[in-house]
């Protein structure tokens, strides 16, 4: 997510006591972004133009690399596992709204049952291919899920820690009480414990490491503590956030105070400022990473296109591909480079080492002949003085760094001293922290255009 950059009152988004703040004069009202639309965004942003404002069908598309298809077909999988699982806790808190407890048996044959039913065929047609890769069978996904919600019931039955209030239920966060973000998203579940708390509670089923809370799962849980905090104010006060981690039979208490709360806050409007400049723009850069094995716009991914197309080629048909003659020949340049910067380093290197020993050698020299320059055979070295500022290594030369800033501040002498970053400036346009007006204006006295950088990448075979 995008990294603070405090915001100018009014629109700060608390006030000390962990209230919202208002803002008197309401803005001009946004459309209502979905917490999914966003996440996806904050993944890749290609992926989510793909999805939301292209209006791509995965089922599209053209296959993808079988292998890859296997990858994310998995992934698939999970999250069907997921749903399921989701599912059947909604069945087991609905009933026992109604004062039913199903008993353990009920429950599970309702998930399988479920399982069953939803089954897509296509996920089945995909996952038979996988027979060349057989680690997991959908069985395996289906058993996982039996033993997820046998650990859950045998740990909670009869499930009288707190009471339920709401399922599945679908909230508008208005994040700064102005309309001016609204953010949508469902609650899995709100519930009271018996000391009169209100606590939401989150599952996640595809969770790899134990323990390991992702940002995704820290954004809807905050968003979710701040929707009931509103709701039910002022009877909630500080609400919990439980993470149910049903694959490791763990649970967690979210760490959401209201400075991580407020942060959060202020990271959302961040992330839809940024989709509204993306959209202004029509900048929609890819992200690489694991999300990709999961995503239905592989084949289609200008960072993936010529992968995908190449798994499918012979390997002499690969070694004639155009495409690939062009790679390997900057990248046989770009190690060449390599090479000669690493050889010029350390050459540099070994040379400025024995600069330094000249140079006190000959210093030590003039001192002792009280010379101010000694004549060679065509060149002079003269010795000149110059003012040298120097601050002491470590910690305490940073603190001294920090506090000479602050005195130039203070006398109005940065300016003289401080010059334009623009690798920072650029930083910033990029990630969208620079204020709309400021923007603007900033654009009137620079051009801002998107040029091509090549980055080498070892893919291996
Ligand atoms: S494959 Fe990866 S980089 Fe390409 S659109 Fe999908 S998530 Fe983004």
């Amino acid at each position: 997510m995008v990294k603070d950059q405090p915001r100018q009152q009014p629109h700060s988004s608390f006030t000390r006591e962990g209230r919202p703040f208002t803002s008197p004069v309401a803005r001009a009202a946004k459309p209502v972004y979905p917490l999914d639309q966003l996440t996806l965004y904050e993944t890749c942003a290609l992926s989510y133009r793909y999805r939301y404002l292209d209006h791509l069908q995965a089922s599209s598309l053209a296959p993808s690399t079988l292998e890859s298809t296997l990858a994310r077909q998995r992934q698939s999988i999970e999250h069907f596992l997921e749903a399921r699982i989701r599912q059947a806790l909604e069945r087991l808190y609905r009933d026992l709204l109604h004062t039913r407890l199903l008993s353990l048996e009920e429950w599970v044959a309702g998930y399988e049952k479920d399982w069953l039913e939803h089954w897509d065929t296509g996920i089945q047609a995909n996952y038979t291919a996988r027979s060349l890769a057989p680690d997991l069978a959908p069985e395996d996904f289906l058993a996982m899920g039996r033993r997820c919600l046998e650990d859950f019931y045998r740990r909670y039955a009869p499930f009288d820690q707190d009471r339920t209030l709401l399922l599945e239920e679908p909230f508008e966060l208005d994040l700064y009480g102005d309309s001016a973000y609204i953010v949508s998203f469902p609650v899995e579940r709100v519930a009271v414990a018996p000391d009169g708390s209100y606590v939401v509670h989150l599952t996640s089923v595809a969770s790899a490491i134990p323990g390991a809370t992702d940002w995704r799962t820290l954004w809807r849980g905050a968003l979710a503590c701040l929707a009931v905090q509103r709701r039910f104010s002022p009877v909630a006060g500080e609400v919990k956030v439980i993470r149910h981690d049903l694959v490791f039979n763990r649970e967690e208490i979210l760490p959401l105070d209201q400075e991580a709360l407020s942060q959060l806050i202020l990271c959302t409007s961040q992330v839809i400022d940024q989709v509204e400049n993306s959209q202004s723009q029509q900048l929609f850069p890819f992200h690489e990473s694991a999300y990709c094995e999961d995503c239905p716009f592989y084949s289609l991914c200008p960072a993936k296109q010529h992968t995908n197309r190449l798994v499918r080629l012979l390997p002499l048909a690969r070694g004639r591909d155009v495409g690939v003659r062009l790679a390997d020949q900057y990248v046989t340049l770009h190690q060449e480079r390599q090479r000669l910067r690493r050889e010029y380093r350390e050459r540099l290197a070994r040379i400025q080492a024995q600069m330094r020993e000249a140079e006190e050698t000959l210093l030590d020299y003039a001192q002792r002949q009280g010379l101010g320059a000694i004549q060679g055979t065509e060149h002079q070295v003269a010795i000149k003085e110059q003012l040298a500022l120097r601050f002491p290594p470590g910690l305490d030369g940073e603190r001294r760094r920090e506090a000479l800033e602050h005195l130039l501040r203070l006398a109005g002498l940065w300016h003289t001293v401080a010059q334009l970053d623009e690798t920072a400036l650029r930083r910033a346009f990029a990630a969208g922290g620079i204020p709309p007006a400021v923007r603007e204006a900033a654009l009137e006295l620079v051009e801002v255009e998107i040029q091509p950088r090549l980055e080498v990448i070892a893919t291996g075979e």
